[in-house]
């Protein structure tokens, strides 16, 4: 009798996309192209790509029949309806405005609740999310529990907020200057952390009491409500699908990156329950992104995401995206490979400090593991640490953030668990022979955002 009961795909492949093989000498010459920067990689020198879970989903057979579907009527389109139906049914939400991706939301929210000298509180930051709070003249302030910080802790809710900092920041300024409290499932930033069902119910209470609308960043809830199926007490036998049902309708407002959970490749919305906003949104929306009824979106891309929703809130599905995640996390584990735990639904990240302890954080150690693991396997990953972190602009000193990590993220029914053997076998190969691993310099600094465009050289 076996001992683990495994999990499989709730699909099997009908058409395949090849790719390019590449010898260990060509990838060398590649990387070094790239000045040693994975993000300046061609997608056609990488074999097994895990830079990111956005917009690199594959859609289903349903989903490309429905762009066949697409009604492309500047007015109006019947998959825009579709969409509505699908928000409302899968999401609670009565109000739609569709934008050409989250980050497109998330502006017109900002401008329409935000006003000069106001305080958004959330469960930490996302940077789109932050900066359109900031540039509508807002203070983002961290309300999440202190063990989100911690990466030693083993909190099943690290997303959690810490209602007692809400309460200290009304005391403080008064509820008239918090147009609304901004909470992420998962908190991506933290390594994809959950919210416990418990705390956003008591986070409801709160907001009633001081008539604070909650705002739901919902890019990544679905895996959050498996989160709360498997961790939290009386969610076991509850459908993924009911289970986001119930997190949205204890919000008022959402924005969706819909590159994410909704399985296709671009596409995003607002959505609210207030009719206020609601209209304000329609208004905005023609300004900077298109017609209400499309707002940035192909007809045809509206209908592939309105099946997707459908698609990404079944237990299966869900099943299979976090079962794949953790078989990579967990084959990491047992060889020995430092990693972050709990790991998380949408990737694993290295630790890259413990990984390569005998390198300074000045010489990058995560930018020089992910350049190792494309030169051992042809896998791409990213760095989230120093050079992500950028400098402090009064000093110029690099900030030295406290985590150093290799984000490898899995993009939604790409891969199947080979893919998965092949990425861990050759992190233990990169780990075998760390400690003949140097670091590197910079060859060229961007100002803003260095980590897309900086460039590298190893150091002798
Ligand atoms: C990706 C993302 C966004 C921004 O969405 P885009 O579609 O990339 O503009 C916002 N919030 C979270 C948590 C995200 O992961």
């Amino acid at each position: 009798m076996p001992t683990k009961k495994s999990w499989a795909e709730p699909w099997k492949i009908k058409m395949v996309e090849h790719l390019h093989m590449t010898t260990k000498e060509e990838r060398i010459k590649a990387i070094s192209a790239a000045g040693y920067n994975t993000f300046l990689l061609k997608s056609r020198d990488v074999y097994i790509d895990l830079l990111t879970d956005s917009g690199t989903n594959a859609m289903s057979d349903r989903q490309w029949a429905g762009l066949m579907l697409g009604d492309e009527a500047y007015a109006g389109s019947r998959n825009f309806y579709h969409l509505e139906k699908a928000i409302q049914d899968f999401y609670s939400y009565k109000y739609l405005v569709p934008t050409h991706q989250g980050r497109g939301a998330e502006h017109i929210f900002s401008q329409i609740l935000i006003k000069e000298g106001d305080f958004v509180p959330g469960n930490m930051y996302f940077t789109t999310t932050r900066l359109h709070q900031e540039l509508a003249g807002a203070t983002f302030v961290d309300v999440i529990i202190d063990e989100a910080h911690d990466t030693s802790s083993t909190h099943p809710f690290k997303g959690n907020i810490d209602i007692s900092k809400l309460q200290k920041l009304v005391d403080e300024v008064g509820a008239d200057k918090i147009p609304y409290i901004s909470i992420a499932t998962t908190v991506n930033m933290a390594g994809g952390q959950p919210l416990s069902m418990a705390n956003l119910k008591e986070l409801r209470k709160w907001a009633d009491k001081y008539k604070i609308p909650i705002a739901h960043d919902m890019t990544r809830v679905a895996e959050n409500a498996w989160l709360i199926q498997e961790r939290e007490e009386g969610y076991e036998n509850i459908p993924i699908k009911d289970i986001v049902y119930e997190i949205c309708s204890l919000t008022d407002h959402a924005t969706m990156s819909a590159k994410k959970d909704p399985i296709v490749n671009i596409g995003g919305f607002l959505a609210t329950n207030d009719e206020d906003v609601y209209r304000q949104a329609q208004n905005m929306v023609v300004v900077f992104e298109g017609l209400h009824t499309y707002g940035g979106m192909a007809g045809r891309d509206m209908e592939a995401l309105a099946i997707g929703i459908e698609e990404s809130v079944s237990d299966d599905h869900m099943q299979a995206r976090v079962g794949q995640t953790h078989y990579l996390g967990q084959k990491l584990l047992d060889f020995g490979i430092p990693i972050i735990v709990p790991i998380g639904t949408h990737g694993v990240f290295l630790d890259a400090k413990k990984f390569l302890p005998h390198l300074e954080q000045d010489v990058f150690p995560a930018q020089t593991l992910a350049a190792e693991i494309y030169i051992e396997s042809g896998v791409r990953t990213m760095e989230r640490g120093i050079v992500s972190a950028g400098r402090n602009k009064a000093t110029g000193e690099h900030y030295y953030p406290k985590l150093e990590l290799v984000r490898i993220t899995i993009p939604r029914r790409v891969y199947t668990q080979s893919h998965m053997d092949v990425t861990a076998e050759a992190i233990a190969v990169v780990y075998e022979r760390r400690n003949s691993v140097k670091g590197l310099k910079f060859t060229y600094e961007p100002e803003y955002l260095r980590f897309f465009q900086a460039r590298f050289e190893p150091i002798k």
